[in-house]
């Protein structure tokens, strides 16, 4: 099924010959793996395809509202440009804001409380519970994180969670939670972004975006204030061999020249590849900012298997213990989300590292799953 809704884009033998090429490789994934592979390769073997598939949907853009059977109602912008996914990161940046200060919730309740305020501009911060200063009575629930200058204040909890990310990320500013941006880790060819190549990149948890999506969607995070930049060199299997991270962008999307020499200026790091030479090891528990780009330039999922949890959210765990001996080194973190965090520390899962980036879980019942960095498309 998988197949046949993906590739139904591409004529006959283009979709016979993808299918060939991933009917080895299919049973080692997960739908969700499969569904993303294939639409980046039908993006790749004709983009001008998927982009006129695309114009023709936006001549459909609308607001729909319909009565839901429970009573509520439901509320859906349809066939909005990909890159307006940067309102979706903003909505889930104030309600996570939200969460952490103290709103009740779960973060989906918030996130539909937050898109609702926004639209009929109300200001977000309304949904926070009164502050303690607000009301006489004592709760004995102390909030020492609290600042007294409310929140949104410089130096405030809530502003400045779930708004720091690799790229277009948006601190706290004076205009309380109502100015978190979002942060969108958009991940794309060097030569799509130099105007050379319509190949596909993707968008941490979005999954893959067309060459004009992603173009479109950098001339928007380039022009903005928060973001930071990250350069990966891959080699012929798609695996990162190398990574930088450069202060300013290499300009506008779609200029070649300048592009160019923005590359050949950059110093790049080699990721260490079967044998660790351990030379950015550090004796600390937690791994520098360099480092952590690193691992997650390496790997851009959690490393359990089938997972697709953009390792931009998660944590960088010690595959051997930090206390146990594990180094803070190459060879020895991987992305985890929280949930496969717990999975690890529950009894009988063991989880190896041989070599840097290849992990392998044993489970319970005996059996190993190898988990090796998904490949980059270039
Ligand atoms: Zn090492
Ligand atoms: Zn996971």
């Amino acid at each position: 099924m998988v197949f046949a809704a993906e590739l139904a884009g591409l004529g006959d033998i283009a979709a016979a010959a993808v299918a060939m090429g991933f009917a080895g490789i299919a049973g080692s994934m997960t739908t969700g793996q499969l569904r993303a592979a294939l639409k980046a390769m039908v993006l790749w073997l004709d983009p001008a395809a998927a982009r006129r598939r695309m114009e023709q949907g936006r001549a459909q853009a609308r607001v729909e509202a319909w009565p839901e059977g429970s009573g509520n109602a439901g509320l859906a912008g349809r066939e909005l440009p990909a890159a307006d996914a940067v309102a979706d990161k903003r909505i889930t940046a104030i309600a996570r804001a939200l969460k952490d200060a103290g709103a009740p919730g779960t973060l989906d309740q918030l996130r539909a409380a937050v898109f609702v305020a926004l639209l009929a501009g109300r200001d977000p911060e309304t949904l926070l519970p009164p502050s303690p200063g607000q009301h006489d009575q004592a709760d004995g629930e102390s909030e020492p994180d609290r600042n007294p200058a409310g929140p949104g204040a410089p130096g405030d909890g809530p502003g400045g969670s779930g708004a720091t990310g690799p790229a277009g990320s948006g601190g706290p500013g004076p205009g309380g939670l109502g100015s978190l941006t979002g942060t969108v880790h958009l991940v794309m060819p060097a030569a799509a972004w130099l105007g050379l190549s319509d190949a596909p990149g993707e968008a941490a948890g979005s999954g893959p975006l067309d060459a004009w999506t992603c173009r479109d969607l950098a001339a928007r995070l380039a022009a903005g204030p928060g973001t930071r930049w990250q350069v990966t060199l891959t080699g012929p299997d798609g695996r990162a061999v190398a990574h930088a991270t450069p202060r300013a962008g290499p300009g506008p999307p779609g200029q070649p020249r300048g592009g160019r020499d923005w590359l050949a200026g950059l110093r790049f790091d080699r990721l260490e590849h079967r044998t660790c030479s351990h030379r950015r090891q550090t004796p600390r528990y937690q791994p520098p900012d360099r480092l952590q780009n690193l691992i997650r330039a390496r790997q851009r999922t959690c490393s359990f298997p089938g997972c697709r949890r953009p390792a931009t959210r998660c944590d960088l765990d010690h595959t051997l213990a930090y206390d146990q001996g594990g180094p803070t080194c190459e060879c020895n973190l991987s992305p985890l989300c929280r949930r496969h965090h717990r999975t690890k520390q529950a009894g009988g899962w063991n989880l190896t590292q041989p070599e840097p980036g290849v992990l392998v879980w044993a489970t319970p019942h005996g059996r190993t799953y190898t988990v090796t960095p998904d490949p980059y498309l270039v």
